[in-house]
């Protein structure tokens, strides 16, 4: 009976919350499935990813009617990047799975050989003869696999520093307690690899490993840029951004970048959704940079060559992890620029959007910050919750639901932007 009471009582609000929220959030959900799909190939550089994914950016802006500054809403610019194309390592013949169990360093080479496993303890680390006998030991055709270390210890970190040096161009292995990837925008000489410690036996001894990488020396990728122009002043800008990019592929495994930033772009496109019915005084634009996770290459090249004078940017709104709001949001120069945070935590405050916003200082962790740094007022948002996948293949559609706090965030950004008038 009480349950039945319970349910009585929840029906009538979930029904009302979700007509409400549906139409946004299911569109939403839907870009991210399609930015997080195959074809995508995690919006990196092995298979041009990151063309697939401009290429419907730029027809979602078209469907939008928004203006371009060209003639395909393209800006490119150039990269260098080192492309991981195949990978496969097995230990005593057991094939680990590429970005689960292991992930090949970013900046590897190629690499392919038989080794014998040497197993360097943490104890063994703090010994002051390890590297001589890590060196010896790779001689031997050994591949030294090291313990998980404490980095910040800066005692072993020189050490660790001294064995990379004399491997050359030989692997080491290094265990680790969490994997987390990235891009690499070089090739460095020797193979690195970083193993999950949970499921590396301290007894292994065949280790075969075969990376095929590619760097790629000059890549042209691009920024996706649109615009809704203002009714009485539209040579001046409020900029809408995030990134599209993510890490792509390394052999088989994708990094589909679902919060990281498929969900940034998901909200930029509802926001341009919105703006191109509901035009302001000052024009609105919308950028998707690509290039972040290389080192916010779209947006540096974006500052360096502006498609809007950026003394005509009147406010820069960068978006980025924006799944999960279920604890609030961060602003990334909250406190750098203070009266526009208190306009936002006003809106909030009033509206009851979020549960609460933190404020930072400066940050080169996002396509803000070279706006920042030429002297546009800009800020950072991302939302913070209980979703943990970060740089790894289930950082995907399937894991990330958008749900209440999804909306509760385009209402505030939506407010913020209209106030900003
Ligand atoms: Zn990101």
């Amino acid at each position: 009976m009480l349950r039945l009471i319970r349910y009585i009582l929840i029906i009538p609000f979930t029904i009302s919350t979700f007509l409400m929220l549906s139409q946004n959030v299911n569109q939403a959900n839907e870009t991210i499935q399609t930015l997080c799909s195959d074809e995508f190939a995690g919006r990196g550089y092995v298979d041009s990813g990151d063309w697939v994914a401009a290429k419907y950016i730029a027809k979602r802006f078209k469907s939008l009617s928004l203006k371009s500054f060209k003639s395909d809403y393209k800006q490119p610019f150039d990269l260098s990047v080192n492309n991981i194309t195949s990978t496969k390592l097995i230990i005593d013949n057991e094939l680990l799975k590429p970005g689960f169990d292991y992930l090949v360093a970013p900046n590897s080479p190629s690499l392919f050989g038989d080794y014998q496993a040497f197993y360097v303890s943490r104890k063994m680390l703090y010994s002051n003869r390890v590297v001589k006998k890590v060196c010896k030991a790779i001689r031997r055709g050994y591949v030294p696999v090291i313990s998980i270390f404490d980095q910040k210890d800066k005692t072993l970190k020189k050490t660790i520093d001294e064995i990379k040096k004399l491997s050359k161009e030989e692997p080491v292995i290094f265990l680790k307690d969490k994997l987390t990837w990235r891009v690499s925008t070089f090739q460095s000489k020797g193979a690195e690899i970083w193993m999950l410690d949970s499921i590396f036996n301290r007894f292994s001894k065949d280790v075969h490993i075969d990376i095929t990488a590619t760097f790629v020396s000059s890549y042209e990728s691009n920024n996706v840029i649109g615009y809704v122009e203002g009714y009485q002043n539209p040579d001046s800008f409020i900029i809408l951004c995030g990134h599209y990019d993510h890490l792509g592929k390394m052999g088989d495994a994708i990094f589909y970048g679902a919060n990281d930033n498929a969900s940034g772009i998901a909200m930029l496109l509802d926001l341009a959704s919105y703006f191109s019915e509901h035009p302001q005084k000052f024009s609105v634009a919308f950028i998707a940079f690509g290039g972040e996770e290389l080192g916010l290459l779209g947006s540096l090249n974006y500052v360096k060559k502006p498609l809007i004078p950026l003394t005509k940017t009147r406010f820069v709104f960068n978006m980025d992890l924006m799944g999960d709001g279920s604890k609030g949001a961060t602003i990334v120069n909250g406190k750098i620029y203070k009266p526009y945070f208190d306009q936002l935590i006003d809106i909030n405050a009033k509206e009851g959007y979020l549960p609460s916003i933190r404020s930072r200082g400066k940050a080169a962790n996002s396509d803000h910050y070279f706006f920042s740094e030429a002297g546009v007022p800009s800020f950072f948002m991302y939302l913070m919750g209980d979703y943990e996948f970060y740089h790894i293949p289930q950082d995907n559609a399937n894991n990330l639901k958008l749900g209440y706090y999804y909306s509760k965030s385009f209402s505030l950004i939506k407010d913020f932007i209209i106030r900003l008038n």
